[in-house]
């Protein structure tokens, strides 16, 4: 990791994640807190610095078409991505500026110069979300909302009363919650549970297509990926054009690639292409990763 912004270690997750779990009230959507963040709040400007705030593959989408960049070219300027022993799939970090309050780059004088399409945790503070256990349907199962008071945090105790659904609405965090929970379904699938680990290959081909949006489109319809799966021809004129429609293919892609879900229709023939191999899907499967090595 460069620019001396250091990502949270496993035992330090670990020991926080423990601390919510067992000291930290649990809210449901209809339990309140008092919060009220505005220009005129002493703080105000001073929690944008200094912090660690991992990307979703839909932050990325919003924040880049925000600001008329490329996804390469995002990712090359405003994130980082650590590399960590333990990591079962590619972590992106917002990159903070490299002076001494290690402001966010997006920060404003008025405040967030991306607000409407500023990141998930972002938009969720003071809020966090956490789960006793993650469950095969995503967190739907048993997870719950806590307050997250930060030090120099001036906001609380003043000001307007919500619930946690009043905040969640008012923050427009349900359409990054619909992403979250199918990105879940990737990074927290029962392959990783059993044990499974990508290879280099497969963690480069996960990265390509959850995060530079762009690249996987220039792999998609560069190469003859597309001839090989059963596909709405609508869809596809979607996915050359909207890139909410190419992340959805991605997911559906990656969950067929990875873990050998049937989320995608291979076309009658194709492997049969394949014939003789003693493991023909596996094959197929290498041919895949190697399409997206040579063409994204
Ligand atoms: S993206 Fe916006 S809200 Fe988030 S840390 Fe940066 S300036 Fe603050
Ligand atoms: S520290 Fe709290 S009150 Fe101050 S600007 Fe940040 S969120 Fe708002």
């Amino acid at each position: 990791m460069s620019d001396g912004q250091d990502s949270p270690t496993r035992d330090q997750r670990e020991q926080l994640q423990e601390k919510i779990l067992t000291e930290y009230p649990r809210l449901g959507r209809d339990d309140t807190f008092q919060f009220s963040c505005h220009p005129g709040v002493s703080c105000f400007n001073k929690c944008c610095g200094d912090v660690n705030i991992f990307l979703s593959p839909y932050d990325v989408l919003r924040m880049k078409r925000r600001l008329g960049m490329s996804s390469t070219a995002f990712l090359d300027k405003y994130t980082l991505m650590p590399v960590q022993k333990d990591m079962k799939t590619p972590v992106v970090m917002l990159r903070m500026n490299d002076d001494h309050a290690k402001s966010c780059p997006h920060l404003t004088d008025g405040g967030c110069g991306i607000y409407s399409d500023r990141p998930w945790p972002c938009r969720m503070y003071p809020l966090g979300l956490a789960a006793q256990k993650d469950t095969a349907d995503g967190w739907r199962g048993d997870r719950f909302y806590f307050v997250l008071q930060e030090e120099e945090c001036k906001g609380f105790g003043e000001g307007q009363q919500w619930t946690v659904q009043q905040w969640l609405d008012d923050q427009g965090v349900d359409e990054y919650d619909e992403w979250g929970e199918a990105f879940k379904e990737l990074t927290l699938h029962k392959f990783f549970e059993e044990g499974g680990v990508l290879s280099p290959e497969k963690m480069h081909m996960f990265f390509t297509a959850c995060y530079d949006l762009d690249k996987f489109r220039e792999f998609v319809f560069g190469s003859t990926l597309l001839q090989r799966f059963e596909m709405d021809e609508d869809f596809v004129e979607e996915m050359r054009y909207e890139d909410e429609a190419l992340l959805r293919f991605a997911f559906l892609w990656l969950r067929f690639g990875l873990f050998g879900e049937p989320t995608m229709k291979v076309k009658e023939g194709v492997l049969e292409a394949f014939k003789g191999s003693v493991d023909k899907k596996r094959l197929f499967d290498r041919e895949l990763v190697k399409t997206s090595e040579e063409d994204a």
